[in-house]
């Protein structure tokens, strides 16, 4: 009998403090939430600039769908490619910089396109351990032989490097990883990937909107961009294949891959979960034409996140937790086992302070953390309170 059987996996999951639950969320994504009928201050979600509730954004929606409707009833290829995609686009390669970018409905559908595209059988995938899910199970589904490597360990990853027959080589990474907040080291990849001809796949879904002072992201952050940029005679570095999320710092929803047209050309024809998919509504693409802007203009957003960053690592003094080294937006605070995670996260919660306890498989065993992240939403005041609030409950553990 199946179903006694699930429930049973489900009872383990539950004893071992592994069973994830989701809440009901009453209000807009901010600094503040309302769960269950109560206030929140809320340091959970990837809203990093606070853009998920702007009113320019939300404007942009309605005008957007009382012109063209809310759903467009059709994938791409076939006829649900509107002209606010299009736009997008277009807007999305001049933001980056890039010649040209191509919009997926979310970063794990773009993941699995981008790297089932470029990989199969005869092909080689190294990944960073840490890597997000999405990457993984791109690279199990396109049948490409699947190299891991410890994280950031550049010197195991220049050895399989050298040591791969297979035909195409991709290296596959988070830019910033999302449950350590830490940054990839891309100058030395892109080196490492240039000297085995190996095409770099980078995943800035935390990067995109946050780093860099204008926001362009990880490649911004390590003076990258005029390596990969117009002036078109120069030309872009061959081996790098940008890739950010849209529902994280840009507040909306969706991805895109950007790099030079025949990229974006050839994965129009080859990547199934672009091809094989109804169009995002494209309500969704006016917003996010007006969230680049504002990532563009209100460079404040940015300047708010370092305070705010550099005034929790101030303020938090503990002992026997450790906060990780990170200089983004995630700032995990090592707890260790998966139950004093999760009583630690419940006291905040009862204390009215929203903080998840992170468990494997979503990080490795023995590692449950709580993961804070800010937003340029939240005050100096608000961070000093949660500070506050993690200091004592250290201290009385
Ligand atoms: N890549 C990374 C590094 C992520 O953190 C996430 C989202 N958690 C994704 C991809 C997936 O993006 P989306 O939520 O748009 O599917």
């Amino acid at each position: 009998m199946l179903f006694p059987s699930l429930a049973d996996e489900l009872k383990d999951l539950e004893a071992a403090g592994l069973r994830r639950h989701r809440r009901v969320l009453e209000s807009p994504q901010g600094a503040r939430i309302v769960v269950d009928g109560r206030e929140y201050l809320s340091f959970c979600s990837n809203d990093y600039l606070g853009l998920a509730n702007h009113p320019a954004l939300i404007a942009a929606a309605q005008s957007a769908a009382a012109r063209y409707g809310v759903g467009v009833g059709a994938s791409h290829l076939v006829n649900g490619h509107s002209v606010l995609h299009h736009e997008l686009e277009v807007a999305l390669a001049a933001f980056t910089g890039l010649p040209s970018a191509l919009f997926f409905s979310t970063g794990y559908m773009a993941n699995l396109g981008i790297v089932t595209a470029l990989a199969g059988r005869d092909d080689e995938i190294f990944a960073d351990k840490l890597n997000h899910a999405s990457l993984n199970d791109a690279a199990l589904l396109s049948r490409a032989r699947f190299t891991r490597y410890p994280h950031l360990d550049l010197v195991v990853l220049e050895k399989r490097l050298a040591a791969s027959r297979s035909k195409r080589k991709l290296v596959v990474t988070d830019a910033v990883f999302s449950m350590d907040g830490d940054i990839a080291p891309v100058p030395e990849l892109l080196a490492l990937c240039e000297r085995h001809d190996a095409l770099l796949v980078l995943d800035d879904a935390h990067g995109f909107g946050v780093l860099g002072d204008k926001g362009r992201g990880v490649l911004e952050h390590f003076g990258l961009l005029s390596r990969c940029l117009p002036p078109h005679s120069s030309p872009l570095t061959p081996h790098l294949i940008y890739m950010a999320t849209l529902g994280k710092a840009a507040g909306v929803f969706g991805a895109f891959v950007a790099g030079p047209v025949e990229l974006t050309d050839y994965l129009v024809q080859r990547a199934r979960s672009y091809i094989y998919t109804t169009a995002t509504p494209p309500l969704l693409s006016a917003a996010l034409a007006a969230s680049l802007k504002l990532i563009d203009e209100e460079t404040w957003r940015r300047e708010r996140l370092r305070e705010l960053i550099a005034s929790l690592r101030q303020s938090l003094k503990l002992q026997r937790w450790r906060l990780m080294d990170s200089t983004t937006p995630i700032q995990p605070v090592i707890i260790g086992s998966n139950q004093e995670a999760l009583a630690v996260s419940e006291v905040l919660r009862e204390r009215g302070i929203w903080v998840p306890a992170i468990r494997p498989p979503t990080v490795p065993k023995g590692e449950a953390r709580l993961r804070i992240s800010l937003s340029a939403a939240h005050t100096i005041e608000d961070v000093a309170h949660l500070a506050a609030a993690l200091n004592e409950l250290e201290s009385a553990a």
